[in-house]
């Protein structure tokens, strides 16, 4: 079964752009209502479920909706909290080329980012992402679908659009939120490394590893 992750940096350290009370619902009940939907779909005793990437993945191509928008959304909301920093951080050099190259300067991925996200129709998410070469792109995906729908795409950063992101501290201005996330949230550190690994550099994050259903393994 996948167990929850827990968050980084303590529930308060968002504040003010994401407030201790939406980190706790937002972790402590969707993710964990994703988590739990995931794990009861996928319970058998004794069995061990795939890593969570070929879980999304299988589920894509066999059409499984509930239990790709559940393993997806577990995926997108375990990066989203890593992607995140509560110490305010600046591109590193590598990234600051690459940003130059495709966004001109960080001012124009920072606009090409927040339009993305408040121009995006409905839940979802809004990405920086790389590709093979080091181009660096920003999109956005429906509902639960991410980058993992994207071969080739390796993804830097993340911001959650969907309203339970925001709502509790924005309501409904959803690019007042993406404003202020960008100037003070993105985990440019992460970002680097998974920059790096976009190019062949180290391997991209990856979600932790599943352990057995009940049945093989001693109950705690
Ligand atoms: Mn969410």
């Amino acid at each position: 079964m996948f167990t929850l992750p827990g968050l980084p940096y303590a529930y308060e350290a968002l504040e003010p752009v994401v407030s201790a009370r939406t980190l706790h619902f937002h972790h402590d009940k969707h993710h964990a209502g994703y988590l739990k939907a995931l794990n009861d779909l996928l319970a058998a005793p004794g069995k061990l479920p795939r890593d969570l990437e070929d879980v999304i993945g299988d589920a894509s191509k066999s059409g499984e909706r509930k239990l790709f928008n559940n393993a997806a959304q577990v995926w997108n909301h375990s990066f989203f909290w890593i992607a995140m920093s509560p110490s305010r951080q600046q591109p590193d050099d590598a990234l600051v080329a690459a940003i130059e190259k495709a966004f001109v300067n960080l001012a124009g991925l920072q606009t090409a980012f927040i339009k993305a996200g408040a121009e995006h129709f409905g839940s979802g998410w809004v990405w920086l992402a790389a590709d093979q070469i080091g181009g660096l792109s920003v999109l956005t995906t429906h509902d639960a679908d991410g980058t993992l729908s994207h071969p080739g795409l390796t993804p830097l950063l993340v911001c959650d659009v969907w309203e339970h992101a925001y709502y509790l501290d924005h309501q409904n201005d959803r690019k007042g939120f993406l404003e202020a996330w960008f100037s003070a949230l993105p985990n440019w550190a992460f970002a680097a490394r998974q920059f790096a690994a976009a190019r062949g550099s180290g391997e991209p994050w990856r979600h932790p590893a599943p352990t057995p259903y009940g049945g093989l393994t001693q109950a705690a």
